[in-house]
């Protein structure tokens, strides 16, 4: 069954699997064994974070009111033209990506210069208005990513080398 951000992000023409397909990209270079399941389940987890919710809810409802010419000036303007300086979209991104610490970031940035899969599909221009997706897609596979490395038990072998545990 597809939570409510499931079905609001197909809505707007991103599957979970567009975003396991980058989760797996990033990941599989460190871990030869990642399965796309593993990597939908991350996708899941980050998915069902309450602030990372509010974070799409935001950046969805402002691609929303632009489609539909809804927002004040001189965002509408912004908004309609991706205005590359704008930033917002990616800043309101971060909120995503920050859950998962500072490997997250360098994924997230990585991922806003080289736009694979999905991410390239938002950014072209069409009759949707996806200034806030694109990053907020980004952003969430930046975070299923990052969780997934922390999840690494060999990320373990320096602390108990060093340290009796109890
Ligand atoms: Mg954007």
């Amino acid at each position: 069954m597809p939570s409510e951000m499931e079905k609001r992000l197909l809505d707007r023409g991103v599957s979970i699997n567009d975003v396991a397909e980058i989760v797996y990209s990033l990941q599989v270079p460190y871990n030869a064994d990642l399965t796309m399941m593993e990597c939908t389940d991350s996708v899941r987890t980050v998915l069902a974070k309450r602030e990372v919710q509010y974070v799409l809810f935001t950046g969805i409802a402002l691609d929303e009111l632009a489609e539909r010419g809804e927002l004040p000036q001189p965002l509408q303007a912004i908004m309609e033209a991706d205005e590359s300086l704008y930033g917002v979209d990616e800043t309101l991104a971060l909120g995503i990506t920050n859950v998962y610490g500072m490997i997250g970031l360098t994924s997230f940035g990585y991922l806003d210069k080289v736009k694979p899969g999905i991410i390239r599909k938002l950014n072209e221009k069409g009759k949707h208005i996806h200034v806030f997706l694109d990053d907020l897609v980004a952003g969430l596979a930046a975070a299923a990513s990052a969780r997934i490395a922390h999840q690494d038990p060999k990320a373990n072998r320096y602390i108990e080398a060093n340290f009796d545990t109890p």
